[in-house]
């Protein structure tokens, strides 16, 4: 589902992103941890097409994206690998004037250029699923912040992607408000949703990825089942980052 090759991300100087070799299967659950500053936003990110990368190639379910490729030919494949890719962040980025419903529904509406009873019936569903169902009319503000985070992933599926890659989505989160996010993204799991997660939630990593990448400075440092990385990692930064955390 996503292939990266020698995958490069400069800032001006700063090379962020240092030949990542990247593979993601279907219905994979693969957890992306790191140090802060490691790249793993980066590199979320360019996997969605937010940033232009520098050097290497991304595949995602098949679209092929080359850094050598001319920019307007690029910027096609981007578009077509976010129709293939739903986002969550951190910050919930929801409109603030449009209802849970509204939110839910605007990719429809805009860009899929759906009619609104279609539309509308896709976003209800979504709602239910993720426990918002009653909440469907209610402003942003009237929820909580796991609501609202659950409303950001209702609005990613409304797009039907192949792919969720979600960056750090209960970092801003109250302490009781982490379970119910963590809920919503174990069930898309179970009905096979491929996933690339950067989370600090260890529990969450050890319990629902088949696989963990750990990554540090820009590269990826070990690769391993939960299990083994956990209580076998191999690598010295590892080691240092799992001690860290105890
Ligand atoms: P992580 O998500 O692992 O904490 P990031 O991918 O956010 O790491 O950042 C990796 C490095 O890239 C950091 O040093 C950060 O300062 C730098 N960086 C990220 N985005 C930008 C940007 N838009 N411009 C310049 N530097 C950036
Ligand atoms: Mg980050």
């Amino acid at each position: 589902m996503i292939t990266t090759y020698g995958l490069h991300k400069s800032f001006q100087q700063h090379e962020v992103l240092k030949g990542i070799d990247l593979h993601v299967a279907k219905s994979e659950i693969v957890v992306l941890l790191g140090p802060s500053g490691s790249g793993k936003s980066t590199l979320l990110r360019s996997l969605n097409g937010l940033e232009q990368i520098t050097a290497g190639r991304i595949e995602v379910n098949g679209i092929r994206l080359d850094a050598g490729l001319p920019a307007r030919r690029q910027a096609k494949l981007i578009r077509d690998i976010r129709r293939q890719t739903g986002m969550v962040f951190q910050q919930f980025n929801l409109y603030p004037h449009m209802t849970v419903l509204g939110n839910v529904i605007e990719g429809l509406r805009t860009v899929k250029k759906m009619k609104k009873d279609a539309a509308v019936a896709i976003g209800e569903r979504l709602l239910d699923r993720v426990g918002l169902k009653d909440k469907m009319d209610a402003y942003p503000s009237r929820l909580s912040g796991g609501q609202q985070q659950r409303a950001g992933i209702a609005r990613a599926l409304a797009m039907d992607p192949q792919i969720m890659l979600f960056d750090e989505p209960t970092s801003a989160l109250d302490p009781e408000l982490v379970g119910e996010v963590l809920l919503v993204m174990q069930e898309l799991a179970q009905e096979g949703m491929t996933m690339l997660i950067v989370t600090h939630e260890m529990k969450f990593a050890r319990n629902a990825a088949n696989r963990i990448i750990f990554m540090a400075d820009g590269v990826i440092v070990e690769e391993a089942p939960p299990e083994q990385f956990f209580e076998a990692p191999q690598q010295e930064r590892s080691k240092r980052f799992l001690r860290q955390l105890s």
